[in-house]
Protein backbone atom coordinates (compact mmCIF):
# COMPACT_ATOMS: atom_id res chain seq x y z
CA UNK A 1 0.00 0.00 0.00
CA UNK A 2 1.23 3.65 -1.42
CA UNK A 3 1.48 6.14 1.05
CA UNK A 4 1.20 9.90 0.82
CA UNK A 5 1.32 12.77 3.48
CA UNK A 6 0.10 15.77 3.67
CA UNK A 7 1.50 19.05 5.46
CA UNK A 8 4.80 18.63 7.36
CA UNK A 9 4.11 21.17 10.14
CA UNK A 10 5.70 20.55 13.79
CA UNK A 11 3.27 16.94 14.01
CA UNK A 12 3.08 16.03 10.08
CA UNK A 13 6.99 15.99 10.11
CA UNK A 14 7.56 13.26 12.76
CA UNK A 15 5.11 11.60 11.54
CA UNK A 16 5.95 11.17 7.67
CA UNK A 17 9.77 10.53 9.04
CA UNK A 18 8.05 7.58 11.37
CA UNK A 19 6.04 6.29 8.41
CA UNK A 20 9.37 6.51 6.06
CA UNK A 21 11.82 4.26 8.41
CA UNK A 22 8.78 1.68 8.68
CA UNK A 23 9.79 2.05 4.85
CA UNK A 24 5.75 2.75 4.24
CA UNK A 25 5.90 6.27 2.62
CA UNK A 26 5.99 7.14 -0.96
CA UNK A 27 5.75 10.69 -1.09
CA UNK A 28 5.10 14.22 0.49
CA UNK A 29 3.27 17.23 -0.27
CA UNK A 30 3.95 20.72 1.63
CA UNK A 31 2.21 24.26 1.03
CA UNK A 32 6.19 25.35 1.54
CA UNK A 33 7.78 23.40 -0.29
CA UNK A 34 10.73 24.12 0.47
CA UNK A 35 10.09 21.78 3.39
CA UNK A 36 8.84 18.91 1.85
CA UNK A 37 11.76 18.78 -0.57
CA UNK A 38 14.40 19.03 2.16
CA UNK A 39 12.03 16.30 3.94
CA UNK A 40 12.25 14.20 0.48
CA UNK A 41 15.83 14.14 0.40
CA UNK A 42 16.75 13.36 3.54
CA UNK A 43 14.44 9.93 3.47
CA UNK A 44 14.68 9.24 -0.17
CA UNK A 45 10.84 9.51 -1.39
CA UNK A 46 9.39 11.92 -3.78
CA UNK A 47 8.38 15.32 -3.15
CA UNK A 48 5.08 16.42 -4.69
CA UNK A 49 3.98 19.60 -6.48
CA UNK A 50 0.62 19.25 -5.46
CA UNK A 51 -1.75 17.40 -3.63
CA UNK A 52 -3.72 16.37 -6.03
CA UNK A 53 -0.44 15.05 -7.67
CA UNK A 54 0.21 13.04 -4.54
CA UNK A 55 -3.34 11.69 -4.67
CA UNK A 56 -2.74 10.27 -7.99
CA UNK A 57 0.27 8.30 -7.01
CA UNK A 58 -0.82 6.58 -3.82
CA UNK A 59 -3.63 4.43 -2.20
CA UNK A 60 -3.75 6.27 1.41
CA UNK A 61 -3.55 9.92 2.05
CA UNK A 62 -2.79 11.07 5.24
CA UNK A 63 -3.32 14.76 6.02
CA UNK A 64 -2.45 17.05 9.16
CA UNK A 65 -2.67 20.83 8.24
CA UNK A 66 -4.02 23.62 10.36
CA UNK A 67 -7.51 24.12 10.61
CA UNK A 68 -10.89 23.34 9.06
CA UNK A 69 -11.18 25.53 6.09
CA UNK A 70 -7.41 24.06 5.38
CA UNK A 71 -8.47 20.53 5.36
CA UNK A 72 -11.57 21.29 3.58
CA UNK A 73 -9.48 23.16 0.62
CA UNK A 74 -6.61 19.93 0.88
CA UNK A 75 -9.63 17.57 -0.25
CA UNK A 76 -11.17 19.73 -2.89
CA UNK A 77 -7.97 19.37 -4.25
CA UNK A 78 -7.50 15.33 -3.92
CA UNK A 79 -11.02 14.70 -4.86
CA UNK A 80 -10.25 15.85 -8.37
CA UNK A 81 -7.26 12.78 -9.01
CA UNK A 82 -8.03 10.15 -6.15
CA UNK A 83 -8.39 6.68 -6.89
CA UNK A 84 -11.74 5.17 -6.21
CA UNK A 85 -10.80 2.99 -2.99
CA UNK A 86 -8.61 5.36 -1.59
CA UNK A 87 -8.55 6.00 2.22
CA UNK A 88 -8.17 9.30 3.13
CA UNK A 89 -6.95 9.63 6.70
CA UNK A 90 -7.27 13.44 8.87
CA UNK A 91 -4.97 13.45 11.79
CA UNK A 92 -5.50 17.27 12.23
CA UNK A 93 -7.81 18.45 14.73
CA UNK A 94 -11.27 19.97 13.50
CA UNK A 95 -14.61 20.20 13.72
CA UNK A 96 -17.26 16.70 13.48
CA UNK A 97 -19.09 18.76 11.06
CA UNK A 98 -16.14 19.44 8.82
CA UNK A 99 -15.33 15.59 9.18
CA UNK A 100 -18.67 14.56 7.93
CA UNK A 101 -18.50 17.32 4.48
CA UNK A 102 -14.51 15.87 3.61
CA UNK A 103 -16.02 12.09 3.92
CA UNK A 104 -18.91 13.44 1.63
CA UNK A 105 -17.01 15.18 -0.33
CA UNK A 106 -14.75 12.03 -1.23
CA UNK A 107 -17.64 9.60 -1.48
CA UNK A 108 -18.42 11.03 -4.80
CA UNK A 109 -15.27 9.85 -5.97
CA UNK A 110 -15.48 6.32 -4.09
CA UNK A 111 -12.56 7.51 -2.09
CA UNK A 112 -12.99 6.58 2.00
CA UNK A 113 -12.39 9.14 4.87
CA UNK A 114 -11.20 8.85 8.51
CA UNK A 115 -11.44 11.58 11.25
CA UNK A 116 -8.39 10.59 13.00
CA UNK A 117 -6.79 13.18 15.15
CA UNK A 118 -4.10 13.00 17.79
CA UNK A 119 -2.76 13.63 20.94
CA UNK A 120 0.82 13.04 22.33
CA UNK A 121 1.90 16.20 21.24
CA UNK A 122 5.35 16.72 19.12
CA UNK A 123 7.02 14.79 21.27
CA UNK A 124 4.76 11.69 20.75
CA UNK A 125 4.69 12.55 16.43
CA UNK A 126 8.45 12.30 17.02
CA UNK A 127 8.68 9.16 18.72
CA UNK A 128 5.72 7.60 17.12
CA UNK A 129 3.73 7.04 20.75
CA UNK A 130 0.98 9.62 19.42
CA UNK A 131 -3.04 8.39 21.12
CA UNK A 132 -5.43 8.18 17.73
CA UNK A 133 -8.95 8.20 17.62
CA UNK A 134 -10.76 7.42 14.41
CA UNK A 135 -14.44 8.08 13.18
CA UNK A 136 -15.64 6.08 10.33
CA UNK A 137 -15.72 2.66 8.46
CA UNK A 138 -14.18 0.40 10.31
CA UNK A 139 -12.76 -1.83 7.20
CA UNK A 140 -10.86 1.37 6.00
CA UNK A 141 -9.51 1.41 9.36
CA UNK A 142 -7.91 -2.77 9.28
CA UNK A 143 -6.88 -1.48 6.15
CA UNK A 144 -4.88 1.89 7.16
CA UNK A 145 -3.63 0.24 10.32
CA UNK A 146 -0.33 -0.99 9.63
CA UNK A 147 0.52 2.91 8.14
CA UNK A 148 -0.90 4.28 11.04
CA UNK A 149 0.45 2.56 13.46
CA UNK A 150 4.19 3.39 12.39
CA UNK A 151 2.80 6.43 13.86
CA UNK A 152 0.99 5.80 17.06
CA UNK A 153 1.07 3.78 20.35
CA UNK A 154 -2.71 3.57 20.59
CA UNK A 155 -5.08 3.57 18.06
CA UNK A 156 -8.92 3.69 19.06
CA UNK A 157 -11.93 3.08 17.12
CA UNK A 158 -15.14 5.93 18.39
CA UNK A 159 -17.61 4.97 16.12
CA UNK A 160 -19.11 6.60 12.63
CA UNK A 161 -17.26 9.80 10.86
CA UNK A 162 -16.74 13.09 13.67
CA UNK A 163 -16.35 11.12 16.03
CA UNK A 164 -12.57 11.00 16.11
CA UNK A 165 -13.28 14.51 16.29
CA UNK A 166 -15.70 14.95 19.06
CA UNK A 167 -13.18 12.32 20.91
CA UNK A 168 -10.45 14.86 20.27
CA UNK A 169 -12.29 17.75 21.62
CA UNK A 170 -12.93 16.11 25.01
CA UNK A 171 -9.12 16.08 25.16
CA UNK A 172 -8.79 19.51 24.38
CA UNK A 173 -11.51 20.57 26.89
CA UNK A 174 -9.45 18.59 29.66
CA UNK A 175 -6.16 19.96 27.91
CA UNK A 176 -7.52 23.59 28.72
CA UNK A 177 -7.95 22.38 32.67
CA UNK A 178 -4.99 21.00 33.25
CA UNK A 179 -3.13 23.87 31.79
CA UNK A 180 -5.49 26.00 33.78
CA UNK A 181 -4.46 24.01 36.83
CA UNK A 182 -0.25 23.30 36.04
CA UNK A 183 0.56 26.74 35.33
CA UNK A 184 -1.61 28.29 38.11
CA UNK A 185 -0.08 25.66 40.75
CA UNK A 186 3.35 26.64 39.56
CA UNK A 187 2.97 29.85 39.88
CA UNK A 188 1.98 29.57 43.49
CA UNK A 189 5.05 27.34 44.30
CA UNK A 190 7.29 29.95 42.66
CA UNK A 191 5.70 32.93 45.13
CA UNK A 192 6.27 30.11 48.22
CA UNK A 193 10.53 30.56 46.62
CA UNK A 194 10.09 26.49 46.47
CA UNK A 195 12.62 24.80 44.47
CA UNK A 196 10.87 24.65 41.53
CA UNK A 197 12.21 21.33 39.69
CA UNK A 198 12.36 19.56 43.08
CA UNK A 199 8.17 20.45 43.06
CA UNK A 200 8.26 19.25 39.33
CA UNK A 201 9.47 15.89 40.29
CA UNK A 202 8.30 14.87 43.29
CA UNK A 203 4.37 15.90 42.38
CA UNK A 204 4.88 14.17 39.17
CA UNK A 205 5.29 10.97 40.95
CA UNK A 206 1.88 11.16 43.10
CA UNK A 207 -1.65 11.73 42.18
CA UNK A 208 -1.04 15.17 40.71
CA UNK A 209 1.13 14.10 38.12
CA UNK A 210 0.42 14.24 34.42
CA UNK A 211 2.28 14.78 31.19
CA UNK A 212 2.51 18.11 30.86
CA UNK A 213 3.64 19.06 34.41
CA UNK A 214 6.47 16.72 33.48
CA UNK A 215 7.06 17.75 29.67
CA UNK A 216 6.34 21.64 30.07
CA UNK A 217 6.65 22.13 34.06
CA UNK A 218 10.88 22.61 33.80
CA UNK A 219 9.96 24.78 30.13
CA UNK A 220 8.08 27.07 31.28
CA UNK A 221 9.79 28.00 35.04
CA UNK A 222 12.26 29.21 33.15
CA UNK A 223 10.12 31.19 30.82
CA UNK A 224 11.04 28.74 27.69
CA UNK A 225 7.87 28.50 25.58
CA UNK A 226 9.06 27.11 22.58
CA UNK A 227 6.09 24.98 20.64
CA UNK A 228 4.61 22.50 21.49
CA UNK A 229 1.77 22.92 20.77
CA UNK A 230 1.26 26.30 19.59
CA UNK A 231 -1.42 28.77 21.50
CA UNK A 232 -3.46 29.69 18.85
CA UNK A 233 -4.38 26.33 17.53
CA UNK A 234 -5.33 25.50 21.52
CA UNK A 235 -7.60 28.28 20.66
CA UNK A 236 -8.99 27.25 17.47
CA UNK A 237 -9.93 23.68 19.15
CA UNK A 238 -11.19 25.36 22.02
CA UNK A 239 -13.47 27.35 19.79
CA UNK A 240 -14.74 24.44 18.00
CA UNK A 241 -15.10 22.74 21.58
CA UNK A 242 -17.06 26.00 22.65
CA UNK A 243 -19.67 25.52 19.40
CA UNK A 244 -20.22 21.71 20.26
CA UNK A 245 -20.64 22.07 23.62
CA UNK A 246 -22.88 25.19 23.43
CA UNK A 247 -25.24 23.11 20.49
CA UNK A 248 -25.44 19.76 23.70
CA UNK A 249 -26.04 22.44 26.64
CA UNK A 250 -22.84 21.52 28.91
CA UNK A 251 -21.37 23.66 30.96
CA UNK A 252 -18.68 25.59 29.00
CA UNK A 253 -16.74 27.36 32.33
CA UNK A 254 -13.43 25.84 31.35
CA UNK A 255 -13.56 26.34 27.79
CA UNK A 256 -14.80 30.65 28.35
CA UNK A 257 -11.81 31.16 30.47
CA UNK A 258 -8.99 29.34 28.84
CA UNK A 259 -10.25 31.13 25.25
CA UNK A 260 -10.34 34.54 26.71
CA UNK A 261 -6.59 34.05 28.60
CA UNK A 262 -5.30 32.93 25.24
CA UNK A 263 -7.12 35.94 23.32
CA UNK A 264 -5.53 38.30 25.37
CA UNK A 265 -2.30 36.44 24.96
CA UNK A 266 -2.74 36.59 21.35
CA UNK A 267 -3.01 40.20 21.60
CA UNK A 268 0.11 40.55 23.11
CA UNK A 269 1.57 38.40 20.27
CA UNK A 270 2.52 35.00 21.90
CA UNK A 271 -0.13 33.09 19.67
CA UNK A 272 2.80 31.40 18.36
CA UNK A 273 4.22 30.20 21.54
CA UNK A 274 3.38 26.64 23.47
CA UNK A 275 0.09 26.50 25.57
CA UNK A 276 2.36 26.88 28.20
CA UNK A 277 2.58 30.42 28.10
CA UNK A 278 -0.70 30.85 29.86
CA UNK A 279 1.93 30.64 32.82
CA UNK A 280 2.90 34.46 31.35
CA UNK A 281 -0.58 35.13 33.00
CA UNK A 282 0.01 33.43 36.09
CA UNK A 283 2.92 34.40 37.35
CA UNK A 284 3.63 37.24 40.08
CA UNK A 285 5.78 39.75 38.62
CA UNK A 286 9.38 39.33 39.85
CA UNK A 287 10.43 43.00 38.85
P1 LIG B 1 1.92 23.72 12.26
O1 LIG B 1 3.28 23.42 12.76
O2 LIG B 1 1.43 25.13 12.30
O3 LIG B 1 1.84 23.15 10.75
C1 LIG B 1 0.69 23.32 9.96
C2 LIG B 1 0.90 22.62 8.63
O4 LIG B 1 -0.28 22.76 7.85
C3 LIG B 1 2.05 23.17 7.80
O5 LIG B 1 2.65 22.13 7.10
C4 LIG B 1 1.32 24.14 6.86
O6 LIG B 1 2.02 24.39 5.65
C5 LIG B 1 0.07 23.32 6.58
N1 LIG B 1 -1.06 24.13 6.11
C6 LIG B 1 -1.78 25.03 6.83
N2 LIG B 1 -2.75 25.54 6.07
C7 LIG B 1 -2.66 24.94 4.87
C8 LIG B 1 -3.40 25.04 3.66
N3 LIG B 1 -4.45 25.87 3.55
N4 LIG B 1 -3.04 24.28 2.62
C9 LIG B 1 -1.98 23.45 2.71
N5 LIG B 1 -1.24 23.30 3.83
C10 LIG B 1 -1.58 24.04 4.89
O7 LIG B 1 0.80 22.87 13.02
P2 LIG B 1 0.98 21.46 13.78
O8 LIG B 1 1.37 21.73 15.19
O9 LIG B 1 1.75 20.51 12.93
O10 LIG B 1 -0.57 21.00 13.84
C11 LIG B 1 -1.23 20.45 12.72
C12 LIG B 1 -2.60 19.92 13.17
O11 LIG B 1 -2.41 18.95 14.22
C13 LIG B 1 -3.51 21.03 13.75
O12 LIG B 1 -4.85 20.78 13.41
C14 LIG B 1 -3.31 20.86 15.26
O13 LIG B 1 -4.42 21.35 15.99
C15 LIG B 1 -3.14 19.35 15.38
N6 LIG B 1 -2.36 18.90 16.56
C16 LIG B 1 -1.23 19.56 16.96
C17 LIG B 1 -0.54 19.09 18.08
C18 LIG B 1 0.72 19.77 18.57
O14 LIG B 1 1.15 19.48 19.71
N7 LIG B 1 1.36 20.62 17.76
C19 LIG B 1 -0.99 17.96 18.76
C20 LIG B 1 -2.11 17.29 18.30
C21 LIG B 1 -2.79 17.77 17.19
P3 LIG B 1 3.21 25.50 5.61
O15 LIG B 1 4.46 24.77 6.03
O16 LIG B 1 3.24 25.96 4.22
O17 LIG B 1 2.83 26.59 6.59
Amino acid sequence: MKAGMIGLGAMGIGMARNMANARLLTGVYNRTTAKAQSLAKELNITAFDQPEELAANVDIVLICVSADLDVLAIVDSIAKTVKPGTIVVDMSTVSSDTARQAAVMLAEKHAIFLDAPVSGGVEGAKNGTLAMMVGGDPNALKKARPVLEAMTGRIMHMGPIGFGQATKAVNQIMGAGINQAVTEALAFAQSQNLPMDKVIEVISGGASGNWFLQHRGPTMVRDVFAPGFKLALHHKDLKICLSMAKQSGVSTTLIDMTIADYERLMAEGHGDEDISALYRLKAVDSD
